[in-house]
This record gives structure tokens, sequence and C-alpha cells, in this order.
């Protein structure tokens, strides 16, 4: 007999395990299936965050940039640390349980709510099936009032570099490699580039981006995004805009690279090469076609605001739909599916979601960047604090970037915030919650911030927009 379930959820990455833990609580009989195979070669919760993105990226960042203190920092604190190694091989093994450690933490979560989990790949059928496709090849079919189709994403591939070994690999491949090579390609200076290209360079490798647009990171408010370019370029990251891949060629000693830019054709060979150009939508054999499942543009499965697919009691969530892959806005649209499925009212919010780039320093921003509110024609004021300027920062020896705000002319409402500096990732987080709650610059302002503190350059940056920051020159124009 088919088992019958309230909700099914088709992928157990950040939007989908989220999602079938909220349909849990609320009181739903609620089935996972996950096709994932871990590195350990056994079934994984956590998607390609945690497995092969997110976590074990932020593992090897961390790591990496520890060493790098250690090693150029620790002199000025008068710190003295001779014959410094690396063990690449254990600060992979650290990674790696890092990622055993959270995805058996999701396999305690989901017994801990009596979610079913089913490893093997899900195939929706017409009225609400799913077929699930075991690994050793058996099948059976479960079924559901709801199905929440949460399928993830998958590297976007090119011809001119088709993935070859541990030689030219895509951002999972760059997460396993036991030694630095001597010279990195990559192709695309996105957040993936960025991010693997900071830790390969801090592990010695010599980096060379090609980017194919001649704008640095167009999404990033192009203050902080020209700063940032500088900064990388002095620790060593050597970013070619508007260099277009056209061939690779593997031989025995290199790989052979043939790219165009406004100057011409020209020849980079490196060892080793990582294809980072973007992620599409993960559909192959999601539903089978009798569904009649509407895809959008892009191959994104087509859904309204309400995550709702166009088949009834069938929804989509995370990167397999509309919106900015990341795995945070994946989560919260898997909890608020789950509670509308449950009778609950639930939105998300897309105008708060942050955006973070991990590298040093980290970039971080919500809402509209000053390029975007020029465009929408839209009168703002801005307010700049460098972290140069902050003794917390001078103190932690970071003092490279800014926190820049931007809010509405009249209204005084805080249209976004922009930081590029150290733990930016975390500072973004207060300002999220100023938007969400629809403050002004005049209350982040007046809110009392702790010192010494780098969320002080927040406070600074809000006064600023009135012309009153007080440790910045900063007088009103006349
Ligand atoms: P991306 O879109 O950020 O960057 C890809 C870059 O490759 C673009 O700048 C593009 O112009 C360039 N490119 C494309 N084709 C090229 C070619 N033939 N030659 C040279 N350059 C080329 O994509 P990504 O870095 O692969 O990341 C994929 C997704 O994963 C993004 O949506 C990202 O937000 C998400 N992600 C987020 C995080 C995070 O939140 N920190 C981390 C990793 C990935």
């Amino acid at each position: 007999m088919t088992k019958k379930y309230d909700v099914i959820v088709i992928g157990a990455g950040p939007a989908g395990y989220v999602g079938a833990i909220r349909c849990a609580q609320l009181g739903l009989k609620t089935a996972c299936v996950d096709e994932w195979i871990g590195k350990h070669g056994a079934p994984a919760l956590g998607g390609t965050c945690l497995n092969a993105g997110c976590i074990p990226s932020k593992a090897l960042l961390e790591s990496s940039e520890l060493y790098d203190r250690i090693r150029h920092s620790g002199e000025t604190h008068g710190i003295v640390a001779r014959d410094i190694g690396l063990d690449i091989g254990a600060m992979m093994d650290h990674k790696d349980k890092i990622v055993r450690d959270l995805t058996g933490g999701i396999e305690t979560l989901f017994k801990a709510n009596s979610i079913d989990w089913i490893a093997g790949h899900g195939q929706l059928l017409p009225d609400r099936q799913v077929r699930v496709t075991a690994h050793d090849g058996g099948e059976h079919t479960l079924s559901a009032d709801n199905v929440i189709l949460a399928t993830g994403s998958s590297p976007v591939a090119i011809d001119a570099a088709p993935l070859e070994g541990d030689r030219i690999v895509d951002s999972a491949g760059a997460l396993n490699w036991t030694e630095a090579p001597q010279r990195l390609g990559i192709i695309g200076a996105g957040v993936i580039g960025l991010e693997l290209g900071s830790v390969w360079r801090r592990l010695g490798s010599e980096v060379t981006m090609l980017e194919a647009q001649d704008v640095f990171l167009p999404m990033v408010d192009q203050q902080l995004a020209r700063t940032a370019l500088k900064l990388f370029g002095k620790q060593g990251l050597d970013i070619r805009l508007a260099a277009c891949v056209k061939s690779s060629r593997i031989t025995d000693a290199a790989v052979e690279l043939e790219y165009v830019d406004p100057d011409g054709t020209h020849a980079l060979s490196v060892d080793r090469l990582i294809v980072a150009v973007g992620r599409q939508p993960y559909t192959e054999g999601i539903a089978s076609p009798e569904t009649d499942l509407l895809y959008g543009e892009g191959c994104f499965i087509h859904v309204d605001e309400n995550c709702c697919t166009n088949l009834p009691g069938v929804y989509a969530v995370g990167d397999v739909v509309r919106g900015p892959m990341l795995a945070h806005k994946g989560s919260e649209e898997g909890i608020a599916v789950a509670e509308r499925i449950a009778g609950q009212s639930a939105t998300v919010n897309y105008e708060t979601i942050p955006s973070v780039i991990y590298t040093h320093p980290e970039i971080a921003w919500v809402g509209k960047t000053e390029e975007a509110l020029k465009k929408a024609g839209v009168a703002y004021r801005s307010g700049v604090f460098p972290f140069m300027a902050s003794g917390r920062a001078r103190a932690m020896q970071q003092t490279e970037g800014m926190v820049k705000m931007l809010s509405e002319a009249d209204t005084d409402e805080v249209l976004g915030v922009h930081i590029l500096g150290a733990h930016a990732s975390e500072l973004i987080g207060q300002a999220v919650i100023a938007i969400e709650f629809e403050g002004s610059s005049e209350d982040i302002a007046r809110t009392v911030f702790a010192h010494p503190t780098l969320s002080e350059a927040l406070h600074e940056a809000a006064l600023y927009v009135d012309h009153r920051a007080i440790h910045i020159v900063n007088k009103k124009p006349s």
C-alpha cells in the first residue's frame, strides 16, 4: 500500500530540511526525500550548503585566514611565531568533521521531530504522488496532501572549460585539494570565485581570475566594490575584468587557457582551474512530464509570491525558484510554506534578505545600492564611516573598509546598508532589523551602541547621514 503523508519534501538542503522541521513542529506527518551521498559514501542530509558549499567553504576560509594572520599580523601584536607549518590535509579533516557533525545534527533533529528521512531520488508524479528510486535501484511510491520541491541548484558548466578530474573543477571540487596548486586560474570573479580564490591564495597559490564582465561585482554598491577590488589586488588576487575565456586545453604540465579582452587574445597557463560562473536550478527528473509542472525563465520552477506552483498542493522553495540563490532565503521560504500548509499566514520579505561575500574583509549588504536608487530616481541621503576611524577596528588591526548607509531624503527611512569590513556578515544583521522595522537613520543614530565595537561604525554612518558623525569631520554643506 502507498504510504501517505501530510507533506513530502523533496530535497534536504537549507530550504527543504528547514521546511520539513517546521512542518513536523506544526503537527504534520512529514517525509523528506534526498539523494545526496556524502563524502563518506553514505546518504547525507543538508544538501549543497552543508556538504559542498557554505559550511565547508567557511571552514576553509576561517582556517586559511587564521594561517594568514599568524604569518602576517602576529609581529605587529608582539607575537613572534617562527617555523609556522601548513598541513592542508589536517585542514581538510577539520572541515570534513564540521560537515559530518552538522549533517549528523540534522539527522538527530529529523528523528526528534519524527520526520521520515528517505534516501533516494524523488520524482513528483500526478496527484501528489512521489516515486522514490533508492540508490540500489529499488523503487516505491509515496503520496501526500502537499509536496514541497526543494531540489536546489547545480554549478553552471561552460563549453570553453569542461570539468576534468581534479585539474578543472567546479566549486565542490576546489574544496577537497590536499595541496595548493602553484598557479590557480579561476573563471568568474563572483561570490564563489572570490571566496575560493581567497582560500587558495592564503594557502600559497598564485591566483588569476578571469571575469567576463567589465564591472567588478555589479550587484554590490560600487563605492565598496571599487575599494574591495583594490584590497583584493593587494592581497595578490590578480582579477582581470572584461576577460572572456574561449578555450582550455589540458597538457601533461598545465591547463592552457585562451581568453579575449579588449586588448586582444591572450594565453594563460595554470596548474589547476576552478569554473565558478554561476549556478542553475537543479530540476533534472524532479517531475514526470505527466504532471505538467510549469517552468519559467532560466528553468526555474514557476511559483507565485507564496511559492505555490501551478499544481494544487505543490510548492517550490529555495534555489529552484526565482530570487537570490541564498541558503537563508530558501530556509525562510521553507518555513513560510510549512506555516501556510498548516493554515497560518506567513510571508517572506524579499526586500530584507542580506547578502554576504566571505572574503577578507567581508562584504555584506541589505536593501538598495546607491546605483539602484539613482536609476530609480529616488532622492536619498548617505552616510559613510570608515573603519580606520574606529578604535575597536584599530585594536583588531582590521581598519579596511567602511559602513555606508542610504536613507530616503524626505522620510529618512533606511533604504540600504553596505558594509565592507571585518565581521560585516555579523554587523549586517543590525541593518536588516532596522530595515525590517522600517527604521530611519535617525532611529539608529538615537540608539546606544556599546563602545568599543565595530558596530559603532554603523552608528556613526547613521549620524553621518545628518552630518553629525563624531569621529570623522562631517560638516553640513553650506
Ligand atoms: P556569480 O553569479 O556570483 O558569479 C559568476 C561570475 O562568473 C559572474 O561575475 C559572471 O560574469 C562570470 N562569468 C560567467 N561566465 C563567464 C565566462 N565564460 N568567463 C569569465 N567569467 C564568466 O556565481 P557564483 O560565484 O558561481 O555563485 C553562484 C551562486 O551561489 C550565486 O547566486 C551566489 O549568490 C551563491 N553563493 C552564495 C554564497 C554566499 O552567500 N556567500 C557563496 C557561494 C555561492
